[in-house]
């Protein structure tokens, strides 16, 4: 059957985006992929036809929908004032939804399909609880209108197609709003993370609904979303916060810990992502079955947990950071499973059939594990074809060592002040956020390399595999590389920056010797980097390239007012980065 148009039931679909009329007029308005969230983002400007990761039309359009279907139900949580914020399930399910979009998550119409449909239900659901005489369309809109089911994907794209990036046509104003919302899909992995160990903070819930209402607000002036962008950064800190206490209070303060790189002579299952929550239901599931388990990527930082140096079958760390995961996951010939984003396409690259997905994470054909209404999960069907396949390839051996979380930076506070004060350490130098896979990235294995022999590297994230594995030795006992653990684990360096500052006695957190190059890729650095402004630290080099929706306004606005910097050759930054901030 073909499908026809939703809105004139013509079989020609001439006013929908790819349509003639479309066609005929070239400007960026009848695009209906139009994504420019991640650093990958098509000659830096956006993804219009395929999304670089591998993303569809169709899957953009979805995720657009959804996205706009989530800002209509923070209009309606916003107008409930003192109760925004207060419903636990629809908090979790809100940022479960952001994140289904975030780049890298989930690829899978079907199951987008479904989230928008329990969307609208909680939404509708919600309104009629709340008192507002002016609802935004994205409050109110229906899915099917009125054609009960039969044209309604039809009904979905055509939606999305009037809804998403583009649907803010002035671009000054679509850059904050855009930042704000990135930010807030920062903030919602973070909430999702502690949700899911159960700590939740309503009125960082409260804050994610007010600033997703003022993307919708058409009355808001670039100075009142400036102050939303500022704002953004505040409720990051306390997000990654939340997520300290959340990972800290169930699993302890991490330890500095040696991670084996090499393998077992077991069958195996690889665990990517960032939930720890999911790693503890696998091990605890995986115990006695003679299967072992390692982490890959963000996972890493799990091995400095005490609570998880109980399972003698969490073997070590496999491999490197997601962009070399194809590869490294066929070499490991068991199951991976995806906690969380970072994943590339796993048909493409002939793994599909030994990859698993988990939460907000999805690929269409790969077997997917839901948790049941009291959040367990059941990873038998893992388990079982973990026992059945290979053991791992050994790609590397040796160790890799981190743990340098918030209790161990901070209780190393005085030590650092005083390398710094002795001028044994003449900076430290931050190097956090994310890895990609475009070749400029080599520059953060070349800058660590090169930097002089009296810094100090502290990193979170995964672009620390760009340089995790040098020999950059110590400085009086202090390693020059020290890893706080996952990219929310900033919150450690931000704590010791800020016991640095006290200790140092200086009254301004930019007369620290202590410079920061950040690389982003995804939200959850766009977040870090927010919330380095929100404290007031300036110079911050962000690369490998300029956030493609950060434009005009806001781009001399941050300039300005924080001297924000790009990147440039390794011995320019190197030198510029050297000289005295103080
Ligand atoms: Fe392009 Fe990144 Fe969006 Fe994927 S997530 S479509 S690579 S901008």
């Amino acid at each position: 059957m073909s499908i026809k148009c939703y809105e004139c039931q013509c079989k020609l679909r001439l006013c929908r985006p790819g349509g003639s009329i479309s066609n005929a007029n070239t400007s960026d308005w009848n695009r209906s992929m139009y994504c420019y969230q991640c650093q990958e983002t098509s000659k830096n400007v956006a993804c219009v036809i395929q999304g670089f990761c591998g993303k569809d039309e169709q899957v953009a359009e979805f995720q657009d929908l959804l996205i706009y279907i989530l800002k209509g139900i923070a209009q309606i949580a916003a107008a409930r004032k003192d109760e925004a914020g207060s419903i636990p399930a629809l908090n979790w399910e809100v940022a479960h939804s952001l994140l289904m979009t975030a780049p890298n998550a989930n690829f899978d119409a079907e199951k987008i399909q479904q989230q928008m449909r329990k969307m609208i239900s909680l939404r509708n659901e919600l309104r009629t609880a709340a008192d507002l005489d002016d609802w935004h369309d994205a409050a109110t809109f229906e899915l099917d209108g009125g054609k009960s089911g039969l044209y309604a994907k039809e009904h979905m794209l055509y939606k999305a197609s009037r809804v998403g990036v583009l649907a803010t046509r002035d671009e000054e104003l679509r850059s904050f709003r855009e930042t704000i919302l990135y930010g807030i899909k920062g903030i919602a992995a973070f909430l999702h993370q502690a949700s899911a160990t159960g700590k939740e903070d309503d009125q960082i819930c409260a804050f994610l609904y007010e600033a997703m209402a003022a993307t919708l607000d058409d009355t808001l002036s670039l100075d009142d979303l400036m102050m939303l962008v500022e704002k953004t950064g505040r409720y990051g800190l306390r997000a990654m916060a939340l997520l300290d206490e959340a990972y800290t209070s169930r699993y302890g303060n991490p330890e500095i810990t040696e991670v084996q790189r090499g393998v077992r002579n077991n069958p195996a299952i690889l665990v990517s992502g960032h939930h720890l929550d999911d790693l503890e239901q696998l091990l605890e599931q995986t115990q006695g079955t003679g299967v072992d388990v390692y982490t890959h990527g963000e996972m890493l930082a799990a091995h400095y947990y005490p609570w998880f140096k109980k399972y003698d079958h969490l073997v070590g760390n496999y491999g490197d950071s997601w962009r070399k995961q194809a590869g490294q996951f066929r070499s490991f010939r068991g199951p991976i499973l995806f906690t969380s984003g970072c994943m590339i396409p796993p048909r493409q690259e002939g793994i599909g059939d030994r990859v698993f997905t988990t939460g907000f994470a999805g690929y269409p054909g790969c077997f997917h594990i839901a948790s049941d209404v009291r959040g367990k999960k059941d990873f038998s069907a893992l388990i079982r074809l973990a026992q059945s396949l290979p053991v791992p390839d050994e790609i590397e051996s040796g160790t890799i060592t981190g743990g340098f979380a918030r209790n161990q930076l901070e209780s190393w506070g005085s030590r650092l002040a005083e390398a710094v004060k002795s001028g044994a350490i003449r900076k430290i130098i931050v190097m956090a956020g994310c890895d990609g896979r475009m070749k400029s990235r080599e520059y953060y294995t070349e800058f660590a390399g090169k930097l002089p022999a009296d810094t100090v590297i502290l990193a979170a994230g995964c672009v620390k595999y760009r340089f995790n594995k040098l020999v950059l030795g110590d400085i009086s006992g202090i390693p020059r590389f020290m890893d706080a653990g996952q990219i929310n684990d900033c919150y450690a360096i931000i704590a010791v920056v800020l016991k640095l500052k006290k200790i140092l006695g200086v009254d301004d957190i930019n007369k620290l010797p202590i410079v920061y190059n950040i690389a982003w890729y995804a939200p959850h650095a766009i977040i870090v980097w927010l919330a380095l402004l929100s404290l007031g630290v300036k110079d911050i080099h962000i690369g490998p390239t300029w956030p493609a929706f950060i434009t005009r306004s806001l781009a001399r606005i941050l300039t300005e007012r924080y001297r924000i910097a790009g990147i440039h050759s390794v011995n320019e930054d190197i030198a510029v980065l050297m000289t005295d901030n103080a």
